[in-house]
């Protein structure tokens, strides 16, 4: 974009005038940064009205990602270099004595997501915005994101993410493409002559009100939408009668119950409970995004056979499932088509992608709930299960079949049988993943439709994970190979023949110091540890999660600890153990991994005996913002789930990308990663995932052979209960109870000893530094592939049939 550094001050100026009521010298950081915020949005909406027009007039394929999730971080520094003006942005401000960093700081993270489910919609978008594609997003625009993480004696505490309070720079409120979502009433039947009718009453109307967030592309002139709805009351000039006319409390309990339903995102990753509320959001953003999409299709086109044409609607994960009864409603009930025109489009618009197969995650909503919340939508999923079963009977007549494909069983919805039923592709999201949707949780689905059925790998935006958070090693990239792989990531492959140059390893290792020379600064700072930067960073970041097993990490931890004390003359490399993640607010066993990392911690940083050989930091509060620091400064990524439970991860990638050696099992993307940089650049441990299901299989694993037969297992276990953690005796029971009363439902003792000599190896390949950093190189010169830009387009080209749109400047 043309830059005009004069004109750009005198906007900036103007702008905390207008916005602030401020002067220069008045005017805070973060008013600084809002006026900032408006300056930069202005140039971006220009490009947003251009793109917007020329979708338009084309009148070309546009996909909408439905997402109960965005997890944004921060936009003004990604804004910035996608438009190309970041530097010239800097150099105007250091002219008016402000320095640019403190106020990309200052940006509030938009964090309206769990983990890396809602941070692969953001990267997605990104991805989509910078190839051209016309894809845009559809979520919720809660008031309060996923809490604030604090730690208070070693405890996990809770607060709201207030992020909207000083107002949010980037969103366009459009109040005038509200729409109404109802809910609760009655619905009766007219039968007319050619059709039935069916009529709605007594409902709870919410308007839903549109924000949209402009998605901006990087060097070109594409600017896409994502669309987040908030709900409000609707005005009240409706039939008053179901509320007591006149009723002033009644009238305050309707917009209270109102405002809740876009007032907070739920908590928990990889975790479904039944909460009527969470069923309201999911029908509110759904039902909202699709009339929206509807009232605009219906003003270009004229018949709705040419929706799957012009429209296709993705679905990340089940939680927006309820866009295939809601679209056929809508395609029924409001346009007046028949049934099986209905079904033909809605299957030829929805597509679904898969997240996990853990059986806590499934969803399933009680028939009861569903019925008398939506009585319309329920009698459209009956009617779908009602047809499935007929259907596969009449072809298979296999009871065995029916009953595992069934929508609706004992009295639940199944979701995910729902959205398979009503989608046209369906995909899992890294290889294994897709194999176990194949063969486990949908075998039977696939047998009767296996064509529904691919495979698309996540992937990151390089932009966000590389460019804007690792900018000295995106130089060194950029002077060795030429700077294509910023368009194409899969050019960092050129980096390959680099691998062994003396100069290039040297850059790297320099670049590595600094980056973990920042985030030990910050810890000193924050946390008063002081870590040295020629121990191995070793970090393990994420949500706190029994099968991502942060626990098999720690008694690892506590083993060196024993084994240094016993011995402290022990020669290992240095080890910094880093840390960070949220756990849900109620789940307690992972609110007590958090506590037993701290207390050990405490210990382990205080311990003289050991001779700072080993540090342990827990970071508070992992969030984007959060992982763009500690990302570049790691050596070494933690990726250690049981095998078959991690669906890909997507932090295993940034930590490739970023030069990061991954120690990781046989599990989701980590298996991708190892086919990309050969068995000798990964350190891959454990059980496979067919291991791990013929345990379950068989029950052939009983955890007490392992501690009976494994002193150091022994040892650390006890230690959990013996007061080697002093104030702590009765603490982490439950910790200890789960990993041997109960069984080690995910094999931490089993794979504790593959773990063990995992990390020996990772020691000795870290003394050699050539032999490292070549390791390192090579890490990122595979990780091209692992771009969103290449998810996008694999997306684009398998199911969405979307084409790039050149927006003309
Ligand atoms: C990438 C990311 C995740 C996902 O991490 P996994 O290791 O794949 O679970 C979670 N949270 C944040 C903030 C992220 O950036």
């Amino acid at each position: 974009m043309y830059f005009d550094k004069e004109r750009f001050k005198e906007e900036f100026i103007q702008k905390l005038q207008s916005m602030q009521g401020m002067s220069l010298e008045e005017a805070s950081v973060n008013d600084q940064y809002l006026a900032l915020g408006a300056t930069i949005r202005d140039y971006i909406s220009r490009k947003w009205i251009q793109t917007k027009r020329q979708y338009q007039e084309k009148n070309d394929k546009q996909i909408y990602y439905f997402s109960m999730e965005f997890l944004l971080g921060k936009l003004l520094d990604m804004n910035l270099i996608n438009m190309g003006i970041r530097e010239e942005c800097r150099a105007a401000l250091q002219e008016l004595g402000i320095d640019l960093s403190l106020l990309i700081e200052a940006e509030p993270d938009a964090g309206l997501g769990n983990g890396g489910l809602g941070r692969l919609a953001a990267c997605l978008l990104d991805s989509m915005a910078a190839m051209h594609l016309p894809g845009h997003g559809c979520g919720i625009r809660y008031k309060y994101g996923l809490f604030e993480q604090k730690i208070v004696d070693h405890h996990q505490v809770e607060l709201p993410d207030n992020w909207l309070k000083d107002g949010y720079v980037w969103e366009y409120r459009r109040p005038e493409k509200s729409v109404e979502v109802r809910f609760w009433g009655r619905v009766t039947q007219i039968v007319q002559p050619d059709k039935w009718l069916f009529i709605h009453e007594d409902y709870e109307p919410v308007l839903a009100v549109p924000y949209d967030i402009p998605m901006v592309g990087y060097h070109n002139n594409t600017v896409n939408t994502l669309r987040l709805w908030s709900a409000e009351p609707a005005q009240l000039d409706f039939d008053l009668s179901s509320f007591n006319r006149g009723d002033y409390i009644r009238a305050v309990e309707y917009r209270h119950s109102v405002e809740r339903i876009s007032k907070i995102l739920y908590p928990d990753d990889t975790h479904y409970e039944g909460r009527l509320l969470r069923l309201k959001q999911q029908y509110f953003f759904v039902s909202a995004g699709l009339q929206s999409i509807l009232s605009d299709y219906k003003r270009k086109n004229r018949l709705w056979q040419g929706l799957p044409d012009k429209i296709s609607v993705h679905i990340n994960d089940t939680h927006p499932a309820l866009a295939i009864p809601e679209l056929m409603r809508l395609l029924m009930d409001e346009e007046g088509l028949g049934w099986d025109e209905a079904w033909t489009i809605t299957t030829s618009t929805v597509s679904y992608t898969n997240h996990t197969t853990l059986p806590e995650a499934l969803e399933r909503w009680p028939v009861d709930m569903v019925k008398s919340l939506l009585p319309r939508i329920y009698m459209i999923i009956c009617e779908i299960h009602e047809r499935l079963c007929y259907t596969i009977w009449e072809q298979t007549k296999n009871w065995d079949l029916l009953r595992e494909i069934s929508i609706i069983a004992d009295g639940e919805i199944h979701m995910a049988r729902l959205a398979v039923t009503g989608s046209y592709s369906v995909n899992g999201v890294a290889q294994l993943h897709t194999d176990i949707l194949r063969k486990n949780i949908f075998a039977g689905f696939h047998s009767w439709q296996p064509y529904k059925f691919n495979n698309k790998t996540n992937g990151i935006t390089h932009r966000r994970w590389l460019i804007k958070s690792n900018p000295l090693l995106a130089k060194l990239i950029t002077d060795t190979i030429d700077g294509s792989w910023i368009k194409y990531p899969w050019d960092l492959i050129q980096l390959l023949r680099y691998t062994d140059d003396e100069e290039v390893q040297q850059r790297f290792c320099e670049i590595k110091r600094r980056n973990k020379e920042a985030l030990a600064k910050f810890i000193k700072n924050k946390y008063q540890i002081a870590v040295s930067t020629d121990s191995i960073f070793d970090v393990h970041v994420k949500r706190i999660h029994a099968y991502k097993r942060q626990i098999l990490n720690v008694l690892h931890i506590m083993h060196l600890y024993n084994q240094l004390k016993e011995n402290p003359d022990w020669d290992i490399v240095p080890r910094t153990f880093i840390f960070g993640g949220k756990a849900a607010p109620g789940y307690y066993i992972a609110k007590q991994t958090i506590k037993l990392i701290n207390v050990l911690a405490e210990i382990i940083n205080h311990d003289n005996s050991i001779q700072g050989k080993l540090k342990v930091v827990f970071l508070e509060n992992y969030s984007v913002s959060l992982a763009e620091l500690v990302v570049p400064a790691a050596d070494v990524s933690e990726q250690i789930s049981t095998a078959s439970k991690e669906a890909s991860g997507t932090g295993n990638m940034k930590f490739m990308m970023n030069g990061a050696v991954t120690i990781g099992t046989m599990d989701g993307a980590n298996i991708d990663i190892k086919n990309a940089v050969g068995d000798s650049d990964i350190v891959i441990f454990g059980l496979t995932a067919q291991q791990v299901f013929d345990y379950y299989a068989f029950g052939g694993y009983n955890a007490w052979d392992i501690y009976h037969n494994d002193s150091r297992i022994k040892r650390v276990l006890d230690e959990l209960i013996n007061g080697f953690f002093p104030n702590e005796k009765e603490e982490f029971r439950p910790l200890y109870n789960d990993l041997l009363p109960n069984n080690d439902e995910y094999f931490v003792l089993k794979d504790f000893s593959g773990y063990s000599e995992a990390q020996r190896i990772v020691d000795n390949k870290f003394r050699n530094k050539q032999g490292w950093c070549s390791m390192a190189l090579a890490n990122i010169a595979h990780s091209g592939i692992f771009s969103s830009d290449r998810m996008a387009s694999e997306y684009s080209v398998g199911i969405w049939k979307i084409k790039p749109h050149i927006i003309t400047g």
